[in-house]
């Protein structure tokens, strides 16, 4: 049983610093986590009561928490609510539902505004485009690079849609930033440790796919490695796994979101695009995350995805995508008590609890 310590919003640096000696005294291994509102301060374990007594008397000392998970601030335990996150507005996690669209990769300014006009006149609330593409071949097309981020922006500033793009890279980090609003961290680097600490360092959400062979308390460690740092504003992402079936690129783990929901307060999205590979079951396979109770989807859409440079076979077109929006408002319906973002009038009305762990 590892412990948090939640110190108190108020808490001098001299409390937090002698709340970590006293950890250290007692040989528990204090790791300090400063967030934009709160500091935690989490321990290895303890089975002595006492120690928890001790420690919750200390100044500016607000709860210690036991955790059984070896993912500390990312499970339940640590926080009991649904975690809502704030991007540039738009709320994601608890009973909001969103959805994350536009192309694979940003390969024109005319095809992303072209995308993205239409994803967004769908109700889509946050654009995605790879600026820097993780290929399997060296000889694939990898991206415009710093080229494509400065058009994400664009697009993104013309639109008034936050930004998702992948960040592979440590040394990228601070150019993402500059330019996009979330940080996606592919699949292929789940377990890049180095760029989950850079990500953590900054305040910028994070948006973490899951592994292609990656188990979900993996996944959660990952989200671990962003939230130790500091940076409290993780979301999670199923986008299918390896198995033997061959009919499709990758498996969707349906059930990795009520998993996590149970395991885990952070929100969970669901990317059928990935998990699919082919257009015609990037609906059947959206709806399922949604009624499943997924904090929202990640689709790609594409104007001529004949034409398109990565991922073409999975892009739905722009026409397919409004008709799926409709489709996602009822899957959502099914799921109990959700808000979608792209707004019904049932649904907006109903009253929402708020439940961020930062406020
Ligand atoms: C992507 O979103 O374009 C992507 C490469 O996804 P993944 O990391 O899940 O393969
Ligand atoms: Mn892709």
């Amino acid at each position: 049983m590892d412990l948090v310590v939640i110190m108190r919003s108020t808490a001098t640096r001299a409390q937090k610093d002698a709340v970590s000696e006293r950890v250290n005294g007692l040989g528990l291994r204090a790791h300090t986590s400063e967030g934009e509102f709160r500091t935690m301060i989490s321990a290895a374990g303890s089975k002595d009561i006492t120690v928890v007594q001790q420690l919750e008397q200390l100044p500016g000392v607000d709860r210690v928490l036991a955790v059984t998970q070896p993912y500390r601030l990312a499970s339940r335990e640590f926080h009991e609510t649904d975690t809502i996150i704030d991007v540039k507005g738009i709320r994601i996690g608890g009973p909001h539902v969103n959805v994350i669209a536009g192309p694979c990769a940003i390969e024109s300014r005319e095809l992303l505004f072209e995308v993205g006009q239409a994803v967004k006149d769908a109700g889509a609330s946050i654009l995605r485009g790879g600026a820097f593409k993780p290929r399997s071949s060296p000889y694939s097309f990898q991206g415009l690079g710093v080229e494509g981020l400065k058009l994400l922006k664009e697009a993104g500033d013309a639109l008034n849609m936050p930004t998702i793009t992948e960040v592979t890279d440590p040394r990228d980090v601070e150019v993402v930033a500059q330019y996009a609003d979330i940080f996606q961290i592919g699949a292929r680097n789940m377990q890049n440790f180095n760029l989950l600490l850079e990500v953590g360092k900054t305040d910028k959400a994070v948006f973490i796919k899951r592994g292609l062979a990656a188990s979900i308390t993996e996944l959660l460690m990952s989200a671990e490695y962003v939230l130790s740092q500091g940076n409290h504003r993780v979301i999670l992402c199923e986008r299918g796994i390896r198995t033997f079936a061959e009919e499709v690129r990758f498996t969707l783990d349906v059930s990795a979101v009520p998993v996590i929901q149970e395991r885990s307060h952070l929100p969970v999205f669901v990317d059928p695009s990935h998990a699919a590979g082919k257009r015609d079951l990037v609906p059947p396979l959206a709806l399922a995350g949604v009624a499943a109770g997924a904090a929202g989807v990640i689709i790609e859409v594409h104007s001529c995805p004949e034409k398109a440079m990565c991922d073409g076979p999975q892009a739905v077109l722009p026409k397919r995508f409004k008709q799926l929006m409709d489709e996602l408002r009822l899957a959502a319906q099914l799921a109990g008590n959700r808000v979608t973002a792209w707004g019904d009038d049932t649904g907006t009305q109903r009253k929402v609890e708020s439940g961020g762990w930062m406020s």
